[in-house]
């Protein structure tokens, strides 16, 4: 198993990027994981792309911040009564990596918004 992970990983990264990293120390290679995480965040698409308003939500402001995304929204109540949507409430979305390679949306609710 661990023969075939690295059998893909070879076949995968360029032969002149492997042959330059392979000369690298331990230090350097760290210092090179660090640079490839940073590069990582910059190329994958922010959070807020990936927001969509659920039936009956209306969002009132989305922000990206450092560590999270910010929203702002408004949302039905479960009775559906007349003053729905309810708010704004907020809520900081991060998105959570899984092992596998997966992620997921995590919203952490902070409450209602004074207006
Ligand atoms: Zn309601």
């Amino acid at each position: 198993m661990d023969d075939d992970d690295e059998t893909a990983t070879t076949a995968t990264v360029p032969e002149e990027l492997r042959t330059s990293v392979d000369e690298l120390d331990e230090r350097a290679v760290r210092t090179l994981v660090e640079y490839c995480r940073r590069r990582l965040d910059e190329l994958h698409d922010p959070v807020s792309t990936h927001l969509e308003p659920q039936p009956g939500e209306e969002f009132v402001e989305v922000t990206e911040r450092e560590a999270y995304t910010e929203v702002v929204k408004r949302e039905p109540c479960a009775e559906g009564c007349s003053d729905c949507p309810h708010g704004p409430f907020l809520y900081h979305v991060t998105e959570e990596r899984h092992p596998d390679g997966t992620t997921h949306l995590h919203w952490a609710s902070l409450g209602p918004v004074e207006q």
